[in-house]
């Protein structure tokens, strides 16, 4: 590969002297030696040049900043498919205000209700043109273990794109209903939807194994075939979400809310770090962002890493009504790790620590600056279903767990002098089931009655694509042991 080109340029945040180009990054996913790629430097920009830019616009030029050898045409096209017409219903980073202070960023009006589609639509476009930038003409098998929203999200993206096929994995019964319905009626010739018995760490745990089996990844070299996943520790998925942090401050701005260059605070339900990871990014592109608030759920290990320096992944695993934030390794917390410290040889030896041990230690001096711009919090299922019921009786605004979450614990951590925005990640709808038990109200076995029943109740309608899932066609409805994983990745 080209080493040390124009523009910008990652290196890996275990190897200092690697350098890939942008394209080259997204199509390798992950390092040689486990790291993750981070940009080399932190491109500044000009707040009052792009205040007034519409959303896909702003998108294409804050990409291009980091993006350097993929064309600016190309960009604008892509986040015109991505974003444009009616993708989003209109609604890129739609901010709604709750109370005076308060705000909340719905991030869930893309094609499968929940903020991984600001992700997941771009970075299939910008693998298929790192591709033909790199005149790499192997194919693509896609393969993600998921627990319910990533699977959903990406076999939209990769519907249908050439040269790619996509396999999503989920554990049987693991998933909501829903969620289960998103994934069994996908549509598209590319695509393969599988329910594994057991857990989502039966499921993912095979997937792995696929990733690291050497004599298959042979066989895949001999045939002109590369193996990806889709989840965040690519940086083709990270980069797209820096734009809607831009884009909630600049409404911030619009309304009066804020002069421009005042400082705002945004709240985070995390769960793999990279959501809010972005904003991290925006921060030190030139956004004026107080605090970064990342909100956990009852899995805490990482309001439990803020608050210790100590990251220790050696606890209960629970099972939450916010099923998409239930993590204990938090991969994308090694970007800021790296970037923070300056040190990927640090880095590399506390990676090794938390393979090895499934924990490590950062020095103080470190800790301290990451206290510096980061919050942490935690909310429990209680806090959790308490907030959605307070938010609506208060605000009227329905909140998913996953919102609720992050709404808990902005506000435990909010000082009232600096506005705070919280990402909304989901939409209510996609569960029904406990946001009705939140509210007081009995939920059944069936989501669509459950979701019937929570729109009956607030009258606040329910996305059309979560209503009408009921009638469409079953395509995929085949389960699988763990060990047939292989025999499936073959076969792409
Ligand atoms: C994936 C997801 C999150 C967590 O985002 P990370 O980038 O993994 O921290 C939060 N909420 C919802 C609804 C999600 O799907």
């Amino acid at each position: 590969m080209r080493k040390g080109k124009r523009g910008m340029n990652y290196y890996s945040t275990r190897d200092n002297t690697l350098r890939r180009t942008a394209s080259e990054a997204i199509l390798q996913g992950i390092s040689e030696e486990g790291g993750l790629f981070v940009p080399q430097e932190f491109p500044a920009v000009d707040l009052a040049a792009l205040m007034d830019l519409d959303y896909c616009a702003l998108a294409a030029k804050l990409l291009s900043l980091y993006l350097t050898d993929y064309s600016e045409a190309f960009l604008q096209k892509a986040a015109q498919t991505a974003y444009g017409g009616a993708r989003f219903s209109g609604k890129t980073a739609h901010l709604v205000k709750l109370e005076d202070g308060l705000y909340s960023m719905e991030l869930w009006h893309g094609p499968t209700c929940a903020f991984k589609d600001y992700a997941l639509q771009l970075m299939p476009l910008l693998l298929t043109e790192a591709k033909r930038i790199n005149r790499d003409e192997t194919k693509t098998a896609i393969l993600v273990a998921t627990s319910g929203d990533t699977g959903k999200a990406a076999l939209e993206g990769y519907r249908d794109l050439p040269g790619i096929e996509i396999a999503v994995f989920y554990p049987d019964h693991g998933t909501s209903e829903m969620q289960r319905l998103q994934m069994a009626t996908q549509e598209g010739k590319n695509v393969h939807v599988f329910a594994v018995k057991g857990n989502f760490d039966d499921a993912q745990t095979g997937v792995k194994r696929v990733f690291t089996d050497a004599a298959f990844a042979e066989e895949c070299a001999a045939a002109g075939k590369r193996l990806t996943s889709a989840n965040s520790i690519n940086w083709g998925r990270l980069a797209p979400q820096i734009v809607y942090y831009f884009a909630g401050y600049f409404q911030l701005v619009r309304t009066g809310a804020l002069a421009l260059g005042q400082e705002a605070d945004f709240c985070v339900p995390t769960g793999n770090f990279g959501d809010i990871l972005a904003g991290y990014y925006a921060k030190r592109m030139g956004l004026p962002v107080r605090r970064l608030i990342c909100a956990s759920n009852k899995n805490n290990v990482l309001s439990d890493f803020g608050a210790s320096g100590v990251y220790d992944a050696n606890r209960p695993f629970y099972k939450t009504t916010s099923p998409s934030m239930d993590i204990l390794v938090s991969s994308n917390l090694e970007r800021l790790l790296c970037h923070e410290s300056g040190d990927p040889a640090m880095v590399s030896g506390l990676m090794g620590a938390l393979t090895k041990e499934k924990r490590y230690s950062i020095p103080a001096s470190l800790q301290e600056r990451i206290a510096a711009t980061f919050d942490f919090g935690c909310a429990g299922e209680e806090a959790c279903s308490e907030e959605i019921a307070r938010v609506w009786q208060q605000d009227h605004y329905l909140a998913d767990p996953h919102t609720a979450v992050a709404l808990s614990v902005a506000r435990a951590k909010r000082c009232g002098q600096v506005p705070c925005i919280v990402l909304s990640t989901a939409s209510p709808y996609k569960f029904s089931g406990a946001v009705l038990r939140a509210l007081g109200q009995n939920a059944g076995e069936d989501d669509f009655a459950d979701l019937a029943a929570l729109e009956q109740l607030t009258g606040v309608p329910a996305p059309a694509v979560l209503r009408q899932l009921r009638e469409k066609e079953i395509r995929f409805d085949e389960q699988i042991e763990p060990e047939q994983i292989l025999s499936v990745a073959r076969a792409l």
